[in-house]
């Protein structure tokens, strides 16, 4: 490469994402095939409009490439209609909006602090700018959703869409039940499923498809693809839907990404994409038990998918930003994230917030989350000795010796 500088910082981070124990819930590693993919002469090309309705010419190649991943979303996620050209899972949940709602109309999703997604309401977000929005959240007690309650808010909201689907929520979501209350409330249903999308297409997770009349996703998270968003939806809102995302909300599609997504689709079919998935669930049980048995509380008591959200101000006394700091010290990537009901501000949090996706994708199986657990809860107990974060950072490196 000419540029030596991005050179050097890509060298950089190709070495902490080898060496590193990355534990951010939302992220992962893709396939070399998705890489080049993204990495092709396909982001080159313009091509607004939709396969067989462009309006530039030269398209016949990233049609047959758009028309592959729209085919292939859908028989993945047996949807009737999918988009794939959002470039990024806000501007999908931005199009199914834009596609069924006026400014000012009322939208009903789950709360930030409980798990929620800024994009479901929030008032800094454009969701919570262009429409009115409530929210509900999650049971004091159990730490989950309280559906006579969101039931009981939307009688009383009357939204005309209700989006379910989380950020930040290890436990499954009764999709039936949510599009139950929308139908009592005279709403529509939108699913977010970002998080557990490559869970629900291995059927590891309920999948919404069928409650839903809008079902959205990011392709990067569990589902391993490129950096990208995803909207499924039933044939009848089609037309409204892709006219949101484009011209409603986007130029140019990125050919090279959607070409990515659909490399993503096809490996996400493959048998060994289930006993991936499969493990991404059972290493998320191994690390949650192992934090427990460490003295650890587990938010919501434990885990149904591949996230586990810990509880580490009312376990050790220190904030989430105060662990993440030190487990960045020993190379062990997390982010600090509210809990329920957190009395800690944003920027420190009471908790973190723990994904099995990308290790698994790196060969960890259960003996060596178990290993992260007792690592993690090393530092937690230790947090100002020095002496034990040279351990712990010793540790992370003898385990990660067999996997670089
Ligand atoms: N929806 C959910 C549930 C998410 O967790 C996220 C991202 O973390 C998004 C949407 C937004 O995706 P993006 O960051 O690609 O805009």
């Amino acid at each position: 490469m000419k540029d030596k500088q991005i050179e050097a910082i890509i060298s950089n981070e190709e070495k902490r994402q080898a060496h590193n124990i990355e534990l951010i819930a939302s992220e992962n590693y893709c396939s070399k095939d998705v890489m080049e993919a993204v990495g092709s002469c396909l982001t080159n090309k313009y091509a607004e409009g939709y396969p067989g309705k462009r309006y530039y010419g030269g398209c016949v190649n990233v049609d047959e490439s758009e028309s592959l991943a729209i085919q292939r979303a859908c028989e993945l996620f047996h949807a009737e209609h999918a988009n794939v050209q959002p470039h990024c899972g806000s501007a999908a949940n931005m199009a199914v909006y834009r596609a069924v709602l006026k400014q000012g109309d009322r939208l009903l999703g789950m709360s930030l602090d409980a798990g929620g997604h800024l994009t479901h309401g929030y008032k800094l977000s454009f969701s919570g700018n262009d429409y009115e929005t409530f929210s509900y959240g999650v049971d004091k007690e159990s730490e989950q959703i309280d559906y006579d309650e969101v039931e009981r808010i939307a009688l009383e909201v009357r939204p005309k869409l209700i989006v379910a689907g989380a950020s930040a929520y290890a436990r499954f979501i009764d999709y039936p039940r949510f599009k139950a209350i929308a139908d009592k409330a005279g709403a529509l249903l939108m699913v977010d499923m970002a998080h557990v999308a490559g869970l629900v297409a291995a059927g590891v997770h309920p999948s919404p498809v069928p409650y839903a009349d809008f079902v959205t996703s990011t392709t990067h998270k569990t589902l391993r693809g490129p950096r990208g968003g995803l909207v499924l939806c039933r044939e009848e809102y089609a037309k409204a839907l892709d006219r949101a995302v484009f011209p409603g909300i986007q130029g140019g599609p990125l050919c090279h990404v959607i070409a990515g997504k659909a490399v993503c689709f096809y490996e996400a079919m493959q048998p060994e994409f289930i006993a991936y998935q499969k493990d991404v669930v059972n290493n998320a049980k191994v690390l949650m038990e192992t934090l427990k048995d460490e003295g650890f509380r587990i938010v919501s008591g434990g885990t149904d998918n591949h996230m586990v959200l810990v509880d580490v101000k009312n376990s050790f006394g220190i904030t989430g930003r105060k662990l993440e700091q030190k487990l960045d010290e020993v190379n062990i990537t997390v982010n600090k994230n509210a809990i329920p009901y957190d009395e800690e501000k944003p920027a420190y949090t009471s908790g973190i917030r723990l994904g099995t996706p990308a290790m698994t994708t790196r060969g960890f199986k259960q003996e060596e989350f178990k290993e992260v657990g007792k690592i993690i809860s090393l530092v937690a107990h230790n947090i100002d000795d020095e002496q034990s974060i040279v351990i712990a950072k010793r540790r992370v490196e003898q385990l990660m010796e067999r996997f670089v």
